[in-house]
C-alpha cells in the first residue's frame, strides 16, 4: 500500500453514528466515528440510503489479500443523501440538494489517469472506506453511517425522477457495469453475456438492454430465470447445464463476468466469437485459471475493469435518469445488515439490499 501523508490543512472534527465490523469474524455493530468538519471544497451529506455491495462483504470478512482490511471497518460506497453543509468554494451543490457518493472520495488530480477523467486508476486514489484518510489520519469510513464529508469533485448529482433507495446502488453496481460496456462498444445489436445475476449482474442486464444489446444471462440459480427476463434479458442460460452452454459457442461480442466466487472462466471465453472480449468485474480472491487456447483460438481477449471515473459516473446517472433505471432493491434497516450479509453469501439477494439509514438514528 502507498504511504499517504496526512494533509497539512488542520481539520476540526465531529462525531457521527455508524456500523462497523471489529474484525473479520465479527458481526457489524454500532460505533461512533469521527468525520472532518467540511473544508472549503467539501460537501457534508446526511446519508439517506446506502446499498450493500459484495465488495463490502469481501472487505469486512478480510477476503482480499491484495487489499488488507483495517479494522474497525465501516463499509458502504453506494451512498445517496441530502446536503447539510457546503464549503465556501463549492458551487455545484447547496444545502438541501440530493447528492451521491460512490467508491472514491479523492485522487491526486494531476496524474495522467486523473487528467483523462479516470480517477479510479489514479495511484493515489482514496477509496470511500478502507483507504488511508489524508485529513484525519487513520482509515476512511464508508456509508453505513449517519453522515459523510466528501470533496465536491467526488460528489454526484442524482436525476430527480429516480427513487433514492434504488438509485444508491447505481453508484457502484451501476457504474461498474456501465463503464466496461461503454469501453468495449456495447451498442444496438451486439450479443452481450452477463455472468452472475446479483447486484452488479442485474444492473448490467438493465443497462445492456437500454443500450440496445441482445442480452443473455448466465446464472447458477434456476429460480432467477423469470426475473432475468423481466429485467431485460432476451435469453437465460443455466450455466451448470453444458448442453445449454454449448449452444452459444463462438457467438458473443462481449461478456461481463460479475461473479463474486471462484468459477471456471474458460467455459465463458469459449462463447466469444473472433476478437470478442470478456471483462472481469467480479473479484474473487483466488486467481482464475485461464487456458491459453481459450484465448488463442479466435484472438479473444480477457480484461478487467474497476468502477468508473467521476465524469462517466455522472453520465451513467443521467443515462439511468433518461431510461428510468434503478436497482431492484430490498430496503432494510441497518439492524438487519448481518442477516443481509448472510443472505448475500448464499446468492439470495433480489437484487440489492439498500439500507434506509434513518434506522441508524434510533441506535
Ligand atoms: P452479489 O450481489 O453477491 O452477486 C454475485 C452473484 O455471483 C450471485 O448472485 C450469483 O449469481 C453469482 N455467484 C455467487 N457465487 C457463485 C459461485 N460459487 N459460482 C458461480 N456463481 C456464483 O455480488 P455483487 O455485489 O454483484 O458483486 C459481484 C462481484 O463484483 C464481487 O466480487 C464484488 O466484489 C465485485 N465488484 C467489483 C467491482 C469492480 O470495480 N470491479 C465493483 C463492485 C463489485 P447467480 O445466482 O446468478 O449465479
Ligand atoms: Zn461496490
Amino acid at each position: 500500500m502507498t504511504t499517504t501523508q496526512v494533509s497539512s490543512e488542520a481539520h476540526t472534527q465531529y462525531k457521527t453514528k455508524a456500523y462497523a465490523a471489529a474484525n473479520a469474524k465479527s458481526s457489524l455493530a454500532p460505533i461512533t466515528i469521527p468525520r472532518r468538519d467540511p473544508g472549503e471544497h467539501d460537501v457534508q451529506i446526511e446519508i439517506l440510503f446506502c446499498g450493500i455491495c459484495h465488495s463490502d462483504f469481501h472487505t469486512v470478512r478480510g477476503e482480499w489479500s491484495a487489499m488488507p482490511t483495517v479494522y474497525p471497518c465501516v463499509p458502504g460506497h453506494e451512498i445517496v443523501g441530502r446536503v447539510t453543509k457546503v464549503g465556501s468554494e463549492v458551487t455545484k451543490f447547496k444545502t438541501g440538494d440530493i447528492a451521491a457518493v460512490g467508491c472514491m472520495v479523492d485522487s491526486d488530480g494531476n496524474c495522467p489517469e486523473c487528467q483523462a477523467g479516470l480517477e479510479q486508476y489514479c495511484p493515489h486514489m482514496t477509496l470511500t472506506y478502507n483507504s488511508p484518510d489524508v485529513h484525519l489520519g487513520g482509515i476512511t469510513y464508508g456509508g453505513y453511517s449517519d453522515s459523510i464529508v466528501v470533496k465536491d469533485h467526488f460528489v454526484l448529482q442524482v436525476p430527480s425522477n429516480l427513487n433514492l433507495a434504488g438509485a444508491a446502488p447505481l453508484l457502484c453496481a451501476g457504474i461498474t457495469t456501465y463503464s466496461p460496456m461503454r469501453h468495449w462498444g456495447v451498442t444496438k445489436g451486439k450479443k452481450v453475456g452477463v455472468v452472475g445475476l446479483g447486484g452488479l449482474g442485474h444492473m448490467a442486464v438493465k443497462i445492456a438492454h437500454a443500450l440496445g444489446a441482445h442480452v443473455v444471462v448466465f446464472t447458477t440459480s434456476p429460480n432467477k430465470k423469470e426475473d432475468a427476463l423481466r429485467l431485460g434479458a432476451d435469453e437465460v442460460v443455466i450455466s451448470r447445464n453444458t448442453d445449454e452452454m454449448s449452444k452459444h459457442v463462438n457467438s458473443f461480442d462481449f461478456i461481463l463476468d460479475a461473479v463474486s466466487a471462484e468459477h471456471d472462466i474458460n467455459a465463458y471465453l469459449q462463447l466469444l466469437h473472433r476478437d470478442g472480449n470478456m471483462t472481469l468485474v467480479g473479484a474473487p480472491d483466488k486467481p482464475h485459471a485461464v487456458a491459453a487456447f481459450s484465448l488463442i483460438f479466435k484472438r479473444r481477449s480477457l480484461s478487467g475493469s474497476n468502477i468508473g471515473g467521476i465524469e462517466e459516473t455522472q453520465e451513467m446517472l443521467d443515462f439511468c435518469g433518461k431510461n428510468n433505471i434503478t436497482a431492484d432493491v430490498e430496503v432494510i434497516p441497518i439492524q438487519k445488515v448481518n442477516e443481509a450479509y448472510e443472505r448475500m453469501s448464499r446468492a439470495d439477494v433480489k437484487y440489492r439490499f439498500s439500507i434506509d439509514m434513518a434506522s441508524l438514528k434510533s441506535e
